[in-house]
């Protein structure tokens, strides 16, 4: 069997929910849009539903995934639905919904409910991508109280710059939001993971932390908060194959790389169609036999290769890990020019292994 597998860590996940809770103080909706950033999001909702206040998702068809599975904790829909049509489903099986356009408040009046719906009003407090027009808020707000459709409503806003920790931005942010909801009295959300890790000063009685439950690092930069967190996922495989090349021999498509010496080139099992990411470069930190070397040439579908000049010890065989707890995804990721948040969701092929459970 091929030796590529990512395995997933449900005690780090539990880990790193807790710290989200702790940090914050406050009642935290375990984000697990995107097949929890790709390790399953069911398993990973399972691991947590004990504890778990709630789960977030992108939308209505990862939210039945979870209710399938039999989960029966709170689960929001972070863009609220997509059609009107899919309000008789978030009636009949208990979401909340978050709303973010006037056509949404519409519908909501409009709708034949079983009974009343909780629902997040989000507030486009600066990163004017979805959410209403500070203008409009507080009458989105008593509209929806008004429709006698809605049992309670939790103000929310999400920020653009949060993960970075010298930027203005988010304190402008928070301040908008403060202003549009004056005199309101009801719960609110607005911190995201780097706000949860990096901004302690913004006030949330629910969090929505994503990224950070699966142990990687929103930030650019070393950050102390987010030092505690405990990386989830280890995505492994083996070395199926050695080369000993003289200096000037060229490895793998387009010559990427030429040995400026004498070397031992390591090929592993893993390759872009696995989501390892294709523009890591030479360099790129891998761990062969639990010692740190480098990523060597162009990474190619189902292979890349590695430098083994000086691992005498390892060779045909020797376990891989491309990130993990010792390499982490934030570094790999800075090294191709992504982010964690993608190398997580690109993410396919390889067999997700459980353990913690
Ligand atoms: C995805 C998402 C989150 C989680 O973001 P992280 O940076 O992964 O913590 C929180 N809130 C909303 C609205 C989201 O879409």
């Amino acid at each position: 069997m091929r030796p590529a597998r990512a395995l997933i860590d449900l005690d780090a996940l539990r880990h790193n929910y807790r710290l989200a809770r702790e940090m914050s103080g406050a009642r935290a909706l375990a984000v697990v849009k995107a097949d929890a950033y790709g390790h399953g999001a069911v398993r990973c909702a399972q691991a947590l539903e004990a504890e778990a206040d709630g789960f977030a998702v992108a939308c209505i068809e990862e939210a039945l995934a979870l209710r399938e599975a039999g989960i029966r904790a709170p689960i929001l829909l972070l863009e609220g639905f997509f059609e009107a049509d899919e309000l008789t489903l978030i009636d009949q099986h208990d979401l909340w919904c978050v709303i973010h356009a006037q056509w949404q408040i519409e519908a909501v009046e409009q709708a034949r409910l079983s009974k009343p719906l909780t629902l997040w009003l989000k507030l486009d407090s600066g990163m004017h991508r979805v959410g209403l027009h500070p203008a409009d808020y507080q009458g989105a707000y008593r509209r929806l109280l008004a429709s006698g459709k809605v049992s309670k409503i939790v103000l929310m806003s999400h920020f653009a710059r949060a993960d970075e920790p010298e930027c203005e931005r988010t304190a402008e942010q928070l301040a908008l939001f403060q202003q549009a909801r004056e005199g309101l009295s009801a719960e609110v959300s607005l911190r995201n993971s780097p706000a949860v890790l990096g901004w302690p000063q913004v006030p949330s009685d629910w969090v929505r932390p994503g990224i950070m439950l699966y142990g990687a690092t929103p930030f650019e930069q070393a950050q102390e908060q987010a030092a505690r967190l405990q990386p989830v996922m280890t995505l492994e495989s083996k070395v199926i194959s050695v080369r000993e090349l003289p200096a000037g021999e060229p490895v793998g498509y387009g010559a990427r790389f030429v040995s400026e010496r004498p070397t031992r080139v390591g090929v592993v099992a893993m390759g872009y169609a696995d989501g390892y990411p294709r523009h890591a470069p030479t360099g790129t930190p891998v761990l062969v036999d639990g010692q740190l070397t480098r990523l060597i040439g162009r990474v190619s579908m189902d292979m890349l290769t590695v430098d083994l000049t000086d691992l005498p010890h390892a060779g045909l065989g020797s376990h891989v890990e491309l990130w993990g707890k010792r390499v982490l995804a934030s570094e790999v990721a800075m090294a191709a020019g992504s982010i964690p948040y993608q190398i997580f969701c690109n993410l396919r092929r390889v067999p997700l292994l459980y353990f913690g459970g």
